[in-house]
């Protein structure tokens, strides 16, 4: 990539923004110039639901297993292009090489789960439902949708609702986080070669100013949203107050709990993996670790050495565990929190704030933190820091730690780990949550799984992923049915 000025994709053109106002995109590890991004503008969404409206007739009508042909090629682009947008993604994000490989894997295994469509859009039929009279349910297109992706899966997210979106007969418009919108205009410029349709999948890029043109456009009819649980509750107020479908994930502050009984080389390395992978910004990240009985004993030191042995550096070298956070301002915010943490005398057992990586000395790490004994209801345990920084709390009982997880206002995950088939059955059945792990420490549901946050990390119906998002593209029309012969039928 280069600092050039990124294009919108509408009906199959690359086309200037409205908008005047730009971005500018940096890598995050070496800070480099990378692209401007516009910020967008009501005419650019004008634009892309007009051309996805008028490709939308001719979509639907389209038979879906000849639609599925078109994903059936994106898995083979994406396939083929693997390590060309993992490391674009690396050099965006500031993730690990392996982590934005991951990415292209769930984003592709979405693909491979809605290429099943014509089995998941059969429906249900009654016949004889009253004499010579049957009823029976179709799924039919919501006509034009559109994605709203956060930064901290420039891949994978989209990927959660476009394919269900295109396959069950809808046309579509991607909004990607212009932090990271570099790593999606490539994945564009290749999926040229599906020769989709004009308007069929459009992409426009902005910020507030977009999502909010989206939000209020007539043509756009479901918008699925993954952000910030403040702007996810916001974007789901919007849209549903204009009468549209919505889905929108929000942030997490997901708890693991260890029982004294775990096994402790596993649970420590998963913890840490869970906590300090992709450098905390994830949405299924451990942030907070609640130590039951005697397990305090015996984790603290090892999670410490743990924390201490993962690597900061710039992703694409194979050598680095952890890579930078996003932007100079969220290494800021990361370490005002982590002060807020001191001030209200939580104990730092670790402090990641100095480091610095040889070689790339103005990017934006933050190494792993750790508190222990944080105070309940203080910064460190209720707010989403997005950042490697895990915080620990002794509890005396399951039953205790079970109760802290409820207590969350965020319900995105929740993990035990423990070697009694009792502690785990209880915890799986009392822990409120969407996504639960047992003896796992990133619960990340697979594409044929919906994708469940609870409470603030949720707001809608139907989530992403799977027969979730089938349904969520879909709208049924149910058919009560009787044809003239049948009217003299003799029994
Ligand atoms: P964000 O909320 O800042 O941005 C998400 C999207 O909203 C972006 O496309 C952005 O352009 C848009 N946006 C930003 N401010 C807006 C505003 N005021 N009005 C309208 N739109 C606005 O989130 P982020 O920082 O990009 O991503 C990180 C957050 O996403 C974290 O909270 C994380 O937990 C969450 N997340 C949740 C999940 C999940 O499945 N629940 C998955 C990934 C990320």
């Amino acid at each position: 990539m280069n600092n050039t000025i990124l294009k919108n994709y509408i009906n199959g053109q690359w086309i200037n923004s409205h908008s005047e106002k730009l971005i500018q995109v940096n890598n995050p590890a070496t800070t480099r110039p990378l692209a401007k991004v516009p910020l967008g503008s009501d005419k650019d969404v004008e634009l892309a639901a007009k051309a996805a409206a008028a490709a939308a007739k001719a979509w639907r009508d389209i038979p879906a297993t000849r639609r599925i042909q078109y994903l059936f090629k994106m898995k083979q682009i994406l396939e083929a292009h693997t390590d060309e947008i993992a490391e674009i993604c690396t050099n965006e994000s500031g993730k690990t090489f392996a982590e934005s490989k991951a990415e292209m894997t769930r984003a592709i295994e979405n693909i491979e789960v809605a290429c099943g469509i014509p089995l998941l859009l059969q429906s249900e039929f009654s016949e004889d439902i009253a004499t010579g009279v049957d009823e029976f349910m179709i799924r039919q297109p919501i006509g034009v949708g559109a994605c709203i992706a956060p930064f901290n899966f420039p891949i994978m997210i989209t990927f959660w609702f476009l394919p269900y979106a295109l396959a069950c007969g809808n046309t579509y418009i991607v909004k990607p986080s212009e932090k990271v919108p570099g790593t999606m205009t490539r994945m564009f410029e290749l999926f040229e070669e599906l020769n989709l349709p004009p308007g069929v999948l459009n992409m426009v890029h902005g910020g507030k100013e977009t999502v909010d043109a989206i939000l209020d456009h007539p043509e756009i009819k479901a918008i699925s949203f993954v952000g910030s649980s403040g702007i996810a509750k916001y974007v789901y107020q919007r849209g549903t107050a204009n009468g549209k479908r919505v889905q929108a994930q929000g942030g997490a502050k997901n708890p693991i709990v260890v029982m004294p009984d775990a096994d402790l080389e596993t649970t420590v390395k998963i913890i840490a993996d869970s906590a300090f992978g992709c450098a905390g910004q994830r949405c299924l990240a451990a942030s907070l670790v609640i130590l039951v009985g005697d397990a305090k004993k015996k984790f603290t030191t090892k999670l410490i050495e743990a924390a201490k042995a993962k690597k900061c550096g710039y992703g694409m070298d194979s050598a680095a565990d952890i890579g930078p956070v996003i932007s100079i301002e969220s290494r800021r915010r990361i370490k005002k929190l982590i002060e807020l943490g001191i001030e209200e005398g939580d104990s730092l057992l670790l402090d990641g704030r100095t480091v610095s990586v040889k070689g790339f000395e103005d990017g934006h790490f933050v190494a792993p933190t750790i508190f222990d004994n944080i105070k309940k209801g203080g910064v460190v345990h209720t707010t989403e820091i997005f950042g490697p920084v895990l915080g620990l709390m002794p509890v005396e009982t399951l039953d205790d730690a079970i109760e802290l997880v409820n207590q969350s206002a965020y319900g995105n995950s929740a993990c035990i780990f423990t070697n009694s088939g009792a502690a785990a059955r209880k915890f799986r059945h009392e822990a409120m949550a969407g996504n639960i792990g047992v003896n796992i420490g990133v619960a990340a549901p697979m594409a044929f799984f919906p994708f469940s946050g609870w409470k603030e990390s949720f707001f809608g119906d139907l989530h992403a992923q799977s027969r979730h998002a089938v349904e969520f593209y879909t709208q049924t029309k149910v058919v009560v049915e009787r044809w003239a012969d049948e009217w003299t039928r003799k029994f």
